[in-house]
This record gives structure tokens, C-alpha cells and sequence, in this order.
């Protein structure tokens, strides 16, 4: 009976070696950087991978897209909302058969909070400028849930080298009463400064829109799209393919802006994200 049992623990022993072995070695995967703020992205990188095929990775229902970077290397853009909780989190990589947990640490962040006051008829919408706002709205949901092919290469880059007047998730309370979160960055600009595509990819959307005035929005592909607001014209038209730094608008205060400046924002995967950590990542 004794040797029975190190004969079965010896079997099970050399089973479970073979399969550790194996699903360790089936491919690496490494998150950088390891900790974030909501609202940051962050890399996926598979490498050594043996499989043929592109691998997976999902976080919060969202599913980020893997490009080839070479022999067995893939590599995919993430992101998490600024709603998301201080702690860790679990991305789900799996290629085939193989599946893997990684850990991303969401660290504790306080965002600036701005008091505004506002004339009542710029805080509450006429009927018109209501229903403007919701069908702008509409259209908006449909492009970024669009999915193509990826455009982008290398790392993004901000669009206008100033410094910035209100950071990514500032708190606006307005005339003491209505909360408004800020969804992307304001950097400072002169009327007429010159604004760059921060990626290669293709022009969706130039054109007026009520809250963002001259609006310009580029598809990089992958879930990733680039947003430019106030503009006071137009360099690019829709369906243009561009370059990383081409001069696709000029610096404006059009739409609801008080002052000359540009509003940079990013999306990934549907996902409002840090323009700093997004221009941040080792791409
Ligand atoms: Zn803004």
C-alpha cells in the first residue's frame, strides 16, 4: 500500500511536471508598465511564443487586438477607465489552448478638481442644441466601436509641444452643481499653431461639432483613435491617410472653448485614456 502510493505520487508528480513545463513554455508575457492610474494604457507584450497564432488578451470585458513585432513577439495596446477601482487586476492572455494571468496594479490617483461658473444658457442645452448633441453622440459610439486594420508604428506623440492649462480627468464643477469629468488633455495654443497627427492612420471625421467646434479624429487602427477639438481649420479632409506629425488642423476656440487652445484626446478600445501615459508607452 506504501509503495503503492509513491508509486502514484511519483506518476502524478511527473504528470504535473510536464504539464507546468509545457504551459510555461508555450509563450511569455510581460505588462509594462506594471502599475497605472485609471485611465492609463499599458503594453502586452507576448514573446517566445511557439503557436502560430495571434494571441488574446481581455481585462474588464474589453478584448485588446496583437500585432506581429517579429519571430514569436506580439504586441498589443490596453487600457483601463478612469471608473476603475484601486488594486489589482487580472489580463487574460491565451493563445490557442494556452492560457496565462498577468497582473496589473491600478494605483490610487486623485484627479484636480476645477470650479467653474458658467451663464445658465451654456450649463442647460436648448431642445435643438440637444437633439444636435445626441445624434453627434450617436455617430461618435459608431466610430470608435469600429475595429481596423492597424495603421499605427511606433510610439504616439502629442500633437502640439505646449504646456498643458486642464490634465486628463480633471473634476469641473460647474456653477457649483453639475459634475463633468474632463475626458482627455488641454494644451495651450496661439490661434493659428500648427496641430500634428500623433500616429499614422486614416482621417473619420473632420468636420464642425457642437461641443468640440473643427473636430478632426483619426482611426490608427486596432481600437486606437486620436481626437483634436477648437480647431480654427481644417489641413485633412475625411478618408485622408496620414503620417505621424503630417499638419492635419490649426489651433482655434471653436465649438464651447473660452480661449484659443487645442483638446487632445485618445481612445482605446472604446476607453478614454491618459494622452501622457498613452505617449509615454514604449511602442
Ligand atoms: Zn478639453
Amino acid at each position: 500500500m506504501k509503495i503503492n502510493n509513491t508509486i502514484l505520487s511519483f506518476f502524478v508528480s511527473v504528470l504535473l511536471f510536464f504539464f507546468t513545463h509545457i504551459s510555461a513554455h508555450a509563450f511569455q508575457v510581460e505588462v509594462s508598465p506594471y502599475e497605472i492610474s485609471p485611465g492609463d494604457a499599458f503594453i502586452i507584450k507576448v514573446t517566445d511564443a511557439k503557436i502560430s497564432l495571434l494571441p488574446d488578451a481581455s481585462l474588464n470585458g474589453k478584448t485588446f487586438y496583437f500585432s506581429s513585432c517579429g519571430e514569436g513577439c506580439f504586441i498589443a495596446v490596453g487600457a483601463v477607465g478612469l471608473e476603475t477601482k484601486p488594486g489589482v487586476c487580472t489580463i487574460q492572455v491565451s493563445i490557442g489552448e494556452k492560457k496565462t494571468n498577468l497582473d496589473l496594479a491600478v494605483r490610487d490617483t486623485r484627479f484636480p478638481t476645477q470650479q467653474l461658473t458658467l451663464p445658465r444658457e451654456k450649463v442647460f442645452l436648448s431642445r435643438a442644441d440637444l437633439k444636435r448633441v445626441e445624434s453627434e453622440d450617436e455617430r461618435l459610439k459608431t466610430i470608435f466601436e469600429t475595429i481596423s486594420d492597424r495603421l499605427w508604428k511606433g510610439k504616439f506623440m502629442l500633437p502640439l509641444k505646449n504646456d498643458i492649462s486642464t490634465k486628463f480627468g480633471t473634476k469641473r464643477i460647474i456653477n457649483k452643481k453639475k459634475v463633468s469629468i474632463h475626458k482627455g488633455m488641454d494644451i495651450k495654443g496661439k490661434k493659428g499653431e500648427e496641430v500634428k497627427a500623433s500616429n499614422s492612420g486614416r482621417v473619420v471625421l473632420a468636420e464642425e461639432l457642437f461641443f468640440g467646434g473643427n473636430t478632426v479624429i483619426i482611426d490608427h487602427g486596432h481600437g486606437i483613435y486620436t481626437i483634436y477639438m477648437h480647431l480654427s481649420r481644417f489641413n485633412i479632409k475625411p478618408e485622408d491617410i496620414v503620417l505621424k506629425g503630417d499638419v492635419i488642423g490649426f489651433v482655434g476656440s471653436t465649438g464651447r472653448s473660452s480661449n484659443s487652445h487645442l483638446h487632445f484626446g485618445v481612445k482605446v478600445i472604446n476607453i478614454n485614456v491618459n494622452p501622457v501615459s498613452f505617449a509615454g508607452l514604449g511602442l
